[in-house]
């Protein structure tokens, strides 16, 4: 990566200021349900805290719309921090202003303080300069390791950069490089699977995609909207009548680039949107108009592995089916294995799909695993995220 890292400066006795991504989801009780975003951070909060620096840490947690909401507070956070830590992590009550600064002042070397929700404050998300300027005034050094929100030009993860020096944190650099260099290094074949719910959600995806590998598999529910294009009725299935053109014109860029593109061969069709609807395998050919597609079939599944088992650069985003439904799950799994039993570099991202791969029991047999749902998909539209292209060049 192109930019500086926490390994390219001082730290020691410094005021570090940190924008993570600790927006975890809390169950009704305010309790944990997932730390996975948390843990992906400590390996920038432990450099910190062994190099002797004052760790100020700042997140959203949820979306309080600029208000002060108890419900959104990240007491609860600061609390399972201390825990992972081993470690005292103070809460400061606002991020800005006298609470934050009071906390900062009594802040040694490799203490931690955790601020409260960015968010709570409106001028955040507005990317406020003042409030930008009042959050870098409490630390001489900016680290942004929130990849999660790097697509956002907000206060904590773009404004501050105007202020302080900012490099990545560890997270953020682990996340640029095996993306950074999938996409624009890559080895081949370079084979990419792109799966999910609706077409127009990763259209930029595709396009993108269309210029870089050598395979592009397509399978979920946007795969019907090219059924279609080809031809193919579709049923009652999920489909995007008015992107039915635009399948046909990437159909035709496929064609045009070189690229082969996989589409279904056979699916599982259902009566219905339901776990336990009466269902079958059947050819493209042959869905009926009361059937919606929910899964691939065994068949397509067996080759886009067979794909996948020949690729030395593999990326994932968005499932084959309704994975969250045993009986259409298959399709999904079949290619989880296939991936993770690939010996090229293996790069998953998406929030269902880094989900199913997690429900399946293969994420540490990936390469990696983006922590960052909307903003891995912007960097694989090849858009440049704001909080990295904010960071100081190296
Ligand atoms: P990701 O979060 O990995 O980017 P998406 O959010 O784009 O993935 O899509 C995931 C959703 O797509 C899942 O909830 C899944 O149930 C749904 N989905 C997959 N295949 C189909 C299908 N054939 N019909 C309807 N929904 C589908
Ligand atoms: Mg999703």
């Amino acid at each position: 990566m192109n930019k500086k890292g926490i390994n390219d400066v001082e730290i020691r006795g410094k005021r570090v200021l940190v924008r993570v991504d600790f927006n975890v989801p809390l169950d009704k009780q305010g309790q944990i349900t997932d730390d996975t975003r948390m843990r992906a951070a400590l390996p920038t909060i432990k450099y910190l805290v062994e190099g002797g620096a004052r760790v100020i840490l700042a997140s959203h947690l949820g979306r309080p719309k600029g208000q002060v909401n108890p419900s959104y507070s990240l007491a609860p956070v600061a609390k399972h921090l201390s825990e992972l830590l081993g470690q005292d992590v103070a809460l400061a009550a606002d991020c800005i202003g006298h609470p934050a600064m009071k906390a900062v002042s009594t802040l040694q070397d490799g203490q931690v303080l955790l601020l409260e929700n960015v968010r709570f404050h409106a001028e955040e998300e507005k990317n406020n300069p003042e409030f930008a300027r009042e959050l870098a005034a409490l630390a001489e050094l900016f680290v942004n390791d929130a990849f999660g929100t790097a697509h956002r030009a907000h206060a904590s993860t773009e404004g501050v950069t105007h202020y302080i020096p900012a490099v990545a944190g560890l997270l953020m650099q682990k996340e640029v490089e095996f993306m950074g260099n999938a996409l624009e290094r890559p080895e081949r074949p370079f084979v990419a699977i792109i799966g999910g719910a609706k077409v127009s959600d990763k259209i930029g995806v595709i396009e993108n995609l269309l210029e870089k590998v050598d395979i592009l598999i397509i399978g979920g529910g946007m795969a019907n909207t090219f059924l279609k294009a080809q031809g193919f009725k579709v049923g009652k299935s999920l489909l995007e009548t008015e992107k039915v053109e635009l399948a046909k014109q990437l159909i035709e860029k496929a064609q045009a680039k070189g690229v082969r593109l996989e589409l279904p061969i056979d699916v599982v069709v259902a009566q219905a949107f339901e776990a336990d609807a009466p269902h079958r395998t059947v050819n493209v050919s042959e869905i009926q108009d009361g059937e919606m597609v929910l899964d691939i079939g065994a068949v397509s599944a067996e080759r886009f592995a067979t794909h996948i088992s020949t690729a030395r650069t593999v990326i994932w985003n968005g499932p084959m089916g309704v994975f969250e439904m045993d009986a259409f799950a298959k399709g999904t799994e079949r290619i989880a294995q296939a991936v993770a039993a690939c010996g090229g570099t293996t790069i998953v991202g998406g929030g269902d799909s880094v989900a199913a791969v997690e429900k399946m029991n293969v994420a540490d047999r990936m390469t990696h695993i983006s922590t960052g749902g909307g903003a891995s998909l912007e960097f694989l539209e090849g858009k440049v995220l704001p909080g990295v292209a904010a960071l100081s060049e190296a």
